[in-house]
């Protein structure tokens, strides 16, 4: 007789649902934060070359997302994501607060459309800088479930579960098995974010 209740594919399933569902209100409020981050954008109130982001916090049972800053065109300085004028010290929270980190790659400047595709399909996943302010956050309190949001160039928004994933990039790869990575994560990042599993 087979005792057992699930197999290991409906376990998987499961546990991706259980995931889902802890992280409903940090993806909810990813969500909004790109939907306004979009119409902003069309409506020329943010710059569409610039890096736009922000935190999400959880403090006393709320989680809430801190006000969009904005970078340059190829990062968003630790410090003023952190620590700037709407960072975390201004809100009296701490690093341990941090549950989730937003934050927009713009669309390329290359100088060839096959580079501007290339660029912009790269730029769908965190850079080696992004993972690195992750992990960054997550050893100054911020723990391992700090989820890394990347809205992409042409506005989709992807989530990267905390700084120990997407693995491949703490090794050396070349930057065309990279883009081959991120094509294939592409889909679960994308269902991540809303809320929901491949199956
Ligand atoms: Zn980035």
């Amino acid at each position: 007789m087979d005792d057992t209740i699930f197999d290991e594919e409906t376990e998987e399933e499961l546990l991706c649902y259980v995931e889902q569902d802890e992280e409903r209100e940090v993806d909810r409020l990813a969500q909004e934060f790109n939907e306004a981050l979009q119409s902003d954008i069309s409506a020329g109130f943010a710059e569409s070359e610039l890096e736009h982001g922000a935190l999400i916090v959880t403090f006393e049972g709320r989680t809430f997302i801190l006000p969009r800053v904005t970078g340059n065109e190829n990062s968003i300085p630790f410090r003023v994501l952190t620590e700037g004028g709407t960072g975390l010290a201004a809100n009296s929270l701490s690093f341990e607060h941090v549950v989730g980190i937003i934050h927009r790659h713009p669309p390329s400047d290359l100088s060839t459309l096959s580079a501007r595709i290339g660029d912009d399909a790269f730029n769908r996943g965190p850079s080696t800088g992004d993972l690195a302010t992750a992990e960054t956050i997550s050893q100054l309190g911020g723990g391992q479930n700090v989820a890394t949001y990347i809205i992409s160039p042409d506005g989709d928004l992807l989530e990267y579960e905390g700084y120990v994933q997407p693995s491949w990039a703490r090794e050396s790869y070349s930057d065309d098995e990279i883009k081959e990575l991120i094509e294939a994560a592409t889909e679960a990042n994308l269902l991540d974010a809303m809320g929901d599993c491949i199956l």
